[in-house]
């Protein structure tokens, strides 16, 4: 099942659309307003629906931000019939472009069709300090930059991620360990570089946080 967001400020026009993709087994979120639309997208919307003309302003504003954070596919609506709309869509980032009025079967088979060439969606995890991990990419960015992290490093920092809200014994972060042989210490060399990379100052760890005879716990905030 695919989660998909409709934004769309016409209520009939939303029902209906609602209705024939949840027939068609999706799940469906409806929006009327950018705002609204900013707040709800998150990494977990596989497609949204788009109208190009919302009571706050304009759809391009939602496009680009969902195609540039989540790589989200987007179908764009709207009622003008003139060239000017759909070059505005496609140059947004739009997959699809449907002009009103359009037939509810015909928006189902174009989100069928969007759906199976969906490009392979970038899954992101925000953190403080603008830490960003972008898991399909197996990458972490740090204010824009890239950090290098061997394989062992980044997955005792995603295992931190996961548990975000507790302590992560050492015992438990050694599993995750790809190494012929590890030693009492290996945890904790990991840990060092990993600060090394991460922290403003390593010996003052705000990211990653030692609990003492125990473990270690992530020290920030993760928004997504
Ligand atoms: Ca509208």
């Amino acid at each position: 099942m695919y989660q998909i967001l409709i934004v769309e400020d016409e209520v009939r026009i939303a029902e209906t659309v609602k209705e024939y993709l949840e027939r068609d087994g999706h799940g469906v979120r409806h929006v009327t307003t950018v705002a609204d639309a900013l707040k709800l997208i998150d990494a977990e919307t596989d497609l949204v629906v788009l109208d190009l003309m919302l009571p706050d302003g304009q759809g391009e504003r939602i496009c680009e931000r969902v195609v540039s954070l989540f790589n989200t596919p987007v179908i764009m609506l709207t009622s003008k019939r003139n060239e000017d709309s759909r070059i505005t869509g496609f140059a947004c980032g739009a997959d699809d472009y449907l002009t009103k009025p359009f037939s509810p079967r015909e928006l189902v088979m174009r989100v069928r069709s969007v759906l199976k060439r969906a490009r392979p969606r970038d899954r992101i995890i925000r953190l403080d300090y603008d830490i960003v991990i972008h898991i399909d990419r197996r990458t972490v960015t740090k204010q824009g930059r890239v950090v290098r992290l061997t394989p062992n490093e980044l997955a005792i920092f995603l295992c931190l991620v996961d548990n975000w809200k507790t302590a992560v014994s050492r015992d438990k972060l050694v599993e995750y360990i790809n190494a012929p042989d590890i030693l009492d210490r290996t945890v904790d060399v990991h840990i060092r570089h990993l600060r090394q990379k991460l922290e403003e100052d390593p010996k003052n760890p705000q990211v990653i946080k030692t609990v003492h005879g125990y473990g270690y716990i992530l020290g920030v905030k993760r928004h997504a």
